[in-house]
């Protein structure tokens, strides 16, 4: 087993593969040429790797490489996809369309956008987590420039029905972005299959380094236009200017390589330790799986255990197990999960989730080691709780 706390947060950002540190090392020490120098060795030895990996991270998702734009993140691609494309096409509309239970980076752009005058339609999802593409397909108005949907939700892992939103856009010439983030690396993500025109990604969620990620903007059928949000040399066709971060994206690179080759072992051994891990939690009393259990990723489960403190519940094994609740840290108070409670959950039943995120590095071992912590501490919680003894008692149901 590794070391405690074990790790099941791999949804909040994975471990850098040790294979991914070794090709970055070169990139800080000896090779440390900046990309844009074109006057000597240094520079072109950047050049070069850049490319490379700019064809690693294309390859992955089925594009090429000069579709891919690097950037600092999926929250900074997000921002340049949402912001860029309204600022371009203001012209034919000012209509966004978009979910509840986006990632903040797409809902936080989008809520900016509305404070500059576009009409943002928030979708809701159903009680599985997902988005209705009738819902989608009665929003489009002849303003409407922008869908934004995410591919697979960072809280339960429920996947979108991309595919079919990627061909309703199609048809009905509206730009598709799509927050890949949690997907790309781990399910086969492919932007043409999928129609999808801009799609943003990330390196640290895929066993990258953190600080690098990538905007894929398609380049025919339709060519997507976008103005930069950050203005300077000219990097990146002018998309996203800024030195680029050499080591980063040669890291970026090889993990998006590792992926790929290694995905489809992966997912089927991830798969069977994440549902090892929801049936060993999920034969406790008054719990529940979050999410569809069909439409999802292979590494995500969503745990909520009622009639006891889930934030309490968490600190208690903290030292042995690393995972999110359904509660996010605001300024003052925990708030449960917008995601959940767009599902319909109730506060306390948002509040009492485990977000468990597992990744290359998890063992057999920890997931056993995991269920026995975790049902221990319910257990022990529940003999002191109040809300339990009601239950028991049948005051509640
Ligand atoms: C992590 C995450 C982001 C933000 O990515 P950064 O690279 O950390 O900016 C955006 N969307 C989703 C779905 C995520 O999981």
């Amino acid at each position: 087993m590794q070391p405690l706390p074990i790790y099941l947060d791999n949804n909040a950002t994975t471990a850098c593969d040790p294979r991914v540190l070794e090709t970055m090392l070169p990139y800080f020490t000896t090779q440390y040429g900046n990309a844009a120098s074109r006057s000597h060795s240094f520079g072109w030895v950047a050049e070069e790797a850049v490319d490379y990996a700019r064809e690693q991270v294309a390859a992955l998702i089925g594009a090429v490489k000069q579709e891919i734009v690097f950037t600092s993140g999926a929250t900074e691609a997000a921002n340049l996809a949402i912001k860029g494309v309204a600022e371009t096409y203001s012209g034919t509309g000012n209509h966004i369309i978009t979910c509840v239970t986006e990632h903040k980076a797409v809902i936080d752009t989008c809520r900016h956008l509305e404070k500059k005058g576009y009409r943002v339609t928030w979708l809701p999802v159903n009680e599985e987590g997902l988005v209705s593409v009738e819902a989608i397909a009665a929003a489009i108005t002849p303003e409407t420039i922008l869908i934004a949907i995410m591919y697979a939700n960072n809280e339960t892992g429920v996947i979108q029905p991309v595919k079919a939103i990627g061909q309703l856009a199609k048809e009905r010439n509206v730009i598709f972005f799509c927050d890949a983030t949690q997907a790309v690396g781990k399910v086969p993500v492919n932007v043409l299959g999928d129609d999808i025109d801009l799609m943003a990604f990330s390196a640290h969620k895929l066993y990258g380094p953190k600080g690098v990620g990538a905007l894929y903007v398609r380049r025919k059928g339709p060519r997507v236009r976008l103005t930069a949000q950050i203005d300077g040399g000219g990097h990146e066709r002018g998309m996203r200017s800024g030195t680029l971060n050499v080591p980063g994206i040669a890291g970026f690179g090889k993990a998006c390589e590792i992926c790929a080759a290694e995905m489809v072992t992966e997912s089927l051994r991830l798969a069977a330790l994440r549902d090892h891990l929801e049936t060993g939690l999920l034969a406790l009393e008054a719990s529940r799986r979050n999410g569809s259990n069909v439409y999802r990723l292979p590494h995500t489960t969503n745990i909520s255990l009622n009639y006891l403190e889930g934030q309490t519940l968490i600190m208690t094994f903290s030292k042995q197990i690393a995972l999110s609740s359904g509660s996010a840290c605001t300024s003052a108070s925990m708030e449960p999960s917008y995601v959940l409670k767009a599902m319909g959950l109730d506060d306390t039943l948002a509040r009492n989730a485990l977000r468990m995120g597992l990744g290359r590095f998890t063992t057999r071992e920890e997931i056993d080691f995991a269920i026995t912590t975790i049902t221990n501490a319910v257990l022990e919680m529940r003999k002191i709780s109040p809300q339990w003894d009601a239950f028991k008692s049948g005051l509640t149901q």
